[in-house]
């Protein structure tokens, strides 16, 4: 498993099907994503955090509702992968 941070939230933007067709460089390589504004990765960096796992609320009710949202959520997976980055 690499230790490499590909976002804020734990999502693998290697894995994501509107990188290749939105162009999209991954969440740490660009000031907003092709939405819009992400509060999660906003709120990340203005702590001064590479990933949420890192922080001392984690994981926030923001990043868990983000995580377990019906239509965009991944069941939890990103937590995972947060904590896994984190070595927790
Ligand atoms: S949801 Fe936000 S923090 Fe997560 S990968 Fe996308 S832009 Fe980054
Ligand atoms: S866990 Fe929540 S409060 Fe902490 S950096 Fe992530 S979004 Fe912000």
């Amino acid at each position: 498993m690499s230790n490499t941070i590909e976002s804020r939230c734990g999502i693998l933007c290697g894995e994501c099907e509107y990188r290749e067709s939105m162009g999209c460089k991954g969440c740490t390589n660009i000031d907003n994503p092709f939405w819009g504004e992400c509060p999660v990765k906003a709120s990340c960096e203005s702590k001064g955090h590479e990933h949420c796992g890192q922080c001392a609320e984690f994981p926030c009710k923001q990043l868990n509702d983000f995580a377990y949202d019906k239509e965009e959520g991944d069941d939890g997976k990103r937590l995972e992968q947060c904590r896994k980055w984190a070595g927790l």
